[in-house]
């Protein structure tokens, strides 16, 4: 319950920055319910508002606790009283706070001194609250509960984009892959040397995941397009032996197409700038970049971003995971070949595409791929229908031949992608699994793609808030769970809460009716169209049952609106059917899987052979480290299953799949949370836009997570720390006394009694005392009055 008095802090509703605080200078009662207050705000400006008790503004929380470093202590937990406290924080150069069981991190844009060896020895060993808040506290608190009981962990890390997933992912794997001096209890010597060897493999991970899988976007230089989940893997000694690494959607669309001002992916410019005059020669390229059409339809690009530099580290880390000079020649040629395809030319006589014989790019390409180019050429410009009874050739237009070759550089895009990732796990686990199998257990580090909502939203959002709102599921779950353990073994009497969960905007996406599997079912059909599959899911989901989550919306065409716990998103069925196929043309994949180039063929061989199985056969947790439960096959490659037996599988349903996995490997591990804020669009150090941010901690379920606690008894306090800290609220006839640790209790029953606390407003436990949000704000009143 909401009290107000003149003097009371409140947060006064602003469009600009959010809120502003303010005071109360009187309050009349208006009517039966509703009360007017007058608050003045700090410039002595005055506002007036009349309204109903749960309408009117915010409290704030007494000084003391504004910064809190735990969020979960505050006693007023509302949107305001939490953005101001990150805010504070954060311009107090603090980039993290705890908001329970959470890690907020608000990416500082520019070096800090936080993550020096000296930074990493103090946060070894110690417990959560006794340093500051670090990304070091959490990655120890993972490492030392795994270490505890052998039980395997996962730490989220999640947020926007730009928001520093990519880098607080990385410097908690260091932070729990670096040997550390206290942890070694056998032979000092071999334990650094073989510890350095795995560590230096593990961090070779990254130059060549991002190489091949990051990218400049408008919003981050460096952006993850696809998500990774890491398990670093320890024997029974709770030292490591090795990883496992674990990646999901690696976006395609951007091999063939990019925004302006975006890139593709990095590796291609590292190609141009750092192989050496005559290689690049050899493989037909030129340092220029911009003549490729794969490489330039973003415009020119700063050289800020060292690519010659970049491409010498990657280099050396496909070294140090075991690729040699003469795999990386083959990965080199297939990289040229994809350039080369993007730049033949199409054109188009009458209604049909010509493609010249002596296409120099073409040559080039086919030269690499080790495909025949009359081949290749004849089924880029025309396709061929199979019925019950004929064969029928047509011919292509120009822009569906582009199409079909774009289609076909993704897919081998896609197919190295996945090859590379399975070359990073040979090396990672040990050649033939021998140091992963000495594997007992693990902490995993899942760095994904937040929650997106752009002006204009495709299949490849629709994948990823999918997913999000999984992970917010489990979230929810978790955090309920946790909360009512502790009432449980502190024998306080709580009676359930509901709260909204997101099963209803799941089933949605996922149900046996929903809208994957009726994106499925049109896109087997021959003839299946986006409109069509929008007809299906309006007729199917636009149902009052669905209310709740499902929407035509008012204003666009050929799309359709889900509900999700972070917002509303309209998407755009426009690409959803032909995203999900993710098809080459029969024609092309022989010619690609019957190509000379052996390489290509061990490429698509690793792609294919995955993904089939995969459809045929969920994952099992089988393989060489078979002790650990694995969080789902790897990605999406190549999505054509070969021979007929094999039905194709969708992206979607590949996605669905390995998503599914990978909650049932949550659930198996404790997790910890790790939320990335974006404090600015700009990249700007040290500046904070207010409404950015509660965006943000509203898409993160920040602030439903606190709606969850609040429900509850969000605070609670040892009978020490609270008897410490009250005491003095007592009249003492002969001064405060010593206190003695039997008294504790006791003295907290005297607190609340003395400051008059209703009994509902507390309970007792059994080693800990449960208050109810505002109950700490009236403490503090009366502790700063005395
Ligand atoms: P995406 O979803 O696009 O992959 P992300 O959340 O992974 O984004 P990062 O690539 O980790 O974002 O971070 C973006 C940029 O922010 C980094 O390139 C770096 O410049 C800066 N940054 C992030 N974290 C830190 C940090 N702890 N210290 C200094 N700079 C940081
Ligand atoms: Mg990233």
């Amino acid at each position: 319950m909401t009290t107000y008095s003149p003097g009371s802090r409140v947060w006064l509703e602003d469009s600009q920055e959010g809120w502003i605080p303010a005071e109360v200078a009187s309050c009349t009662k208006a009517s039966a319910d509703t009360f007017t207050l007058v608050l003045t705000d700090g410039d002595g400006k005055e506002t007036t508002v009349t309204g109903a008790r749960d309408s009117l503004p915010h409290l704030r929380n007494p000084e003391l606790l504004e910064s809190a470093d735990d969020l979960a202590t505050l006693s007023h937990l509302n949107e305001p009283s939490i953005l101001h406290a990150v805010q504070t924080r954060y311009a107090q150069r603090k980039i993290y706070t705890y908001s329970g069981i959470v890690l907020l991190a608000v990416n500082p844009f520019e070096a800090v001194p936080m993550y020096t060896p000296e930074i990493v020895q103090q946060y070894i060993g110690r417990t959560k609250g006794e340093l500051e808040p670090h990304l070091f506290a959490i990655a120890e608190d993972a490492y030392a509960a795994m270490a505890l009981d052998g039980k395997g962990q996962t730490i989220i890390v999640s947020g926007e984009s730009g928001a520093g997933k990519t880098e607080s992912a990385k410097l908690v794997m260091r932070f729990i892959a670096a040997p550390k001096s206290p942890r070694i209890n056998s032979d000092m010597n071999s334990f650094v040397d073989g510890a350095s060897q795995v560590e230096q493999q593990i961090q070779a991970t990254n130059p060549i995941l991002e190489a091949f899988g990051n990218a400049k976007t408008t919003r981050n230089d460096n952006s993850s397009r696809f998500g990774k989940y890491i398990q670093l893997l320890f024997d029974t000694n709770r030292q490591i032996v090795g990883a496992r690494v674990r990646t999901y959607l690696l976006e395609r669309s951007r091999l063939s197409y990019q925004t302006q001002t975006e890139r593709n992916y990095h590796i291609f410019y590292q190609l141009c700038a750092g192989l050496p005059a005559d290689e690049l020669k050899e493989l037909g390229l030129d340092a220029d970049y911009s003549k490729f059409h794969y490489l330039n339809q973003g415009g020119p690009s700063s050289t800020e971003l060292s690519d010659r530099d970049k491409f010498h580290a990657m280099r050396d880390a496909l070294g140090i995971v075991g690729i040699d000079a003469a795999k990386q020649t083959s990965i080199f040629q297939l990289l040229a070949a994809l350039l080369h395809l993007g730049n033949i030319g199409v054109t188009q006589t009458r209604s049909d595409a010509v493609i010249e014989d002596d296409d120099p790019s073409m040559l080039h390409a086919m030269q690499y791929l080790g495909v025949d180019a009359t081949e290749f050429k004849k089924w880029t410009i025309k396709k061929q229908i199979i019925t019950r009874s004929d064969k029928i050739v047509t011919t292509l237009t120009a822009p569906q031949a582009v199409g079909v070759r774009d289609s076909i550089a993704r897919f081998v895009y896609a197919c190295l992608f996945e090859w590379l990732v399975t070359a990073v796990n040979e090396s990672l686990t040990g050649k033939y699994g021998d140091a992963a199998s000495r594997a007992e257990t693990y902490v995993g580090v899942l760095d994904i793609y937040g929650f997106e909502h752009f002006d204009k939203n495709s299949f490849e959002q629709f994948c990823i808030n999918y997913a999000n709102e999984k992970l917010q599921h489990e979230f929810n779950t978790y955090v309920f769970k946790l909360a009512q353990e502790d009432y449980v073994k502190e024998k306080i009497n709580w009676t359930f809460i509901d709260f909204d969960d997101n099963q209803p905007a799941i089933d949605l996406m996922e149900g046996k009716l929903g809208i994957l599997a009726l994106l499925d079912e049109e896109s087997r059909l021959p003839l299946g169209s986006d409109a069509s599959f929008l007809q299906k899911l309006n007729t199917q989901l636009d149902k009052p049952a669905n209310k709740a989550v499902y929407k035509m919306p008012k204003f666009a065409n050929a799309a359709f609106t889900i509900a999700h716990y972070a917002l509303d998103v309209t998407y755009a069925v426009d690409g959803f059917l032909e995203k999900n196929r993710d098809t080459v043309p029969e024609e092309h994949l022989t010619l690609l899987t019957s190509s000379n180039n052996a390489f290509l063929r061990e490429v698509l061989d690793t792609a294919l052979h995955r993904v089939s199985a995969e459809a045929a056969d969920p994952p099992s947790p089988g393989g060489v480290v078979s002790k650990i439960p694995d969080p789902g096959r790897t990605s999406l490659a190549g999505t054509t299953g070969r021979g007929s037996s094999v039905k194709k599988p969708t992206l979607g349903s590949i996605f669905k799949g390995s998503l599914g996995t990978l909650m049932d490997m949550l659930r198996m591990t404790n997790v910890h949370y790790i939320r990335c804020l974006k404090p600015n669009q700009h990249k700007m150090a040290w500046e904070f836009s207010p409404l950015q941010v509660l965006a943000q901690l509203r898409a993160a379920g920040v602030l439903e997570t606190i709606r969850i606690s609040t429900a509850g008894y969000p605070s609670r306090w040892t009978f020490e720390d609270f008897a410490r800290r009250y005491y003095i609220l007592i009249h003492w006839r002969e001064g405060p006394p010593l206190i003695k640790r039997e008294q504790f209790k006791r003295l907290c029953v005297l607190v609340v009694q003395k400051a008059a606390i209703d009994k509902s407003r507390y309970q007792m436990g059994e080693t800990k005392l449960f208050l109810r949000t505002g109950v700490l704000a009236t403490l503090e009143n009366l502790r700063s009055a005395k």
